[in-house]
């Protein structure tokens, strides 16, 4: 018996020795070790022993049984260390390799204007004000001398919600509500969306205006002018020649629209200018009497001006962009352009 166990743990000390991988080992350990391996197949026949020497044999059977776990073990452990480092030198990060590239964004053309507009105004002592997006009537238009009824309304293609709410149609309301709360002397300019139902190459039903107004005491059509023409030389170039024409706002009165000599064609006239040599830019006016009235100003004492422009519209000319739509398809490869 003892010559057997004897063999049993050479035979599997020689296994172990030639093993490679785990499984194998295991594969062994089952074989020897388990409950019906061979080390407990021989220890049953202890039974058929004289009582005396199965003390002696029991221990050689242990010892065995020892030895041969210890072989796994620390041939397990090797593996499992192995494993380890394997797994550690995989993750690891060589700190001396180049970074990533990542894209960066770019500012939208729109936004990039819209700054300009306003550092320029803001340079002339002008504030800034916000109003909302969704409006009611009576600001977007009945505070603004267009009672219901009035046929300028037709003019503005609306997005109403409900009888009384609407998406504003410009950035006048603004306007309204900053006299409502302060008295004057004012300078303001209000930056921001507007809403009209209208879609081709020149309209989006969703654009960007800046409205602006100027009231004190003695304010005249020359401050308009003055201010405007300032800003325009500042927007384009210092010698683009501006125009005033008679035009109709409710809101003013009277009223002008201005134009800019074509910044395509220098005013030889060209496709964009219609031929004509001269663009259009903005809307403005003296503020009318009644709009005065609606915040509780008085039109004998106060006197002001305002005005109204599209940023897509000074996008689009500035960077020669002939279709107002490519702003907001957010293609990177227009965007990246600016
Ligand atoms: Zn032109």
């Amino acid at each position: 018996m003892r010559e057997n166990l004897l063999k049993l743990k050479e035979s599997a000390l020689q296994e172990l020795s030639c093993a490679a991988g785990k499984e194998k080992i295991l594969d062994i350990k089952t074989r020897y070790l388990g409950r019906k391996g061979e080390l407990s197949s021989v220890i049953k026949e202890m039974g058929k022993l004289l009582p005396e020497d199965r003390p002696v044999i029991g221990d050689i059977a242990n010892s065995i049984k020892a030895e041969i776990e210890q072989k796994i073990n620390s041939l397990l452990n090797k593996i499992h260390e192995e494993e380890q480092f394997a797994r550690i030198a995989a993750e690891s990060v060589d700190v001396t390799l180049p970074g990533r590239h990542l894209p960066s964004g770019h500012i939208h053309p729109v936004t990039l204007v819209m700054d300009e507009v306003k550092e320029i105004f803001i340079g002339m002592g002008f504030d800034i004000a916000e109003g909302p997006e969704i409006e009611t009537d009576y600001y977007n238009f009945e505070a603004l001398n267009m009672p219901k009824d009035h046929p300028a309304r037709d003019m503005q293609d609306t997005f109403y919600i409900g009888n009384n709410f609407l998406l504003r149609t410009h950035t006048s309301p603004v306007q309204i509500r900053v006299m409502e709360k302060n008295k004057p002397p004012l300078r303001v300019i209000a930056p921001g969306t507007v809403y009209r139902r209208d879609s081709d190459i020149t309209h989006t039903p969703m654009f960007h205006q800046v409205e602006g107004f100027m009231v004190d005491e003695e304010i005249t059509f020359g401050d308009l002018k003055g201010i405007l023409t300032l800003f325009l030389h500042k927007i384009f170039f210092e010698d683009t020649r501006v125009r005033f024409r008679p035009s109709f706002f409710p809101f003013t009165e009277p009223s002008a629209e201005v134009d800019i000599q074509c910044v395509i064609c220098g005013g030889r006239g060209c496709r964009v200018c219609k031929m004509s040599g001269w663009l259009e830019i903005l809307g403005a006016g003296m503020i009318h009497p009644n709009v005065f009235k609606a915040v509780n100003y008085d039109p004998e004492k106060v006197s002001g001006f305002a005005f109204g422009l599209g940023m897509e519209r000074i996008a689009m000319l500035k960077f020669g962009i002939d279709d107002i739509r490519l702003f907001f398809e957010n293609d990177v490869r227009f965007l990246r352009q600016f």
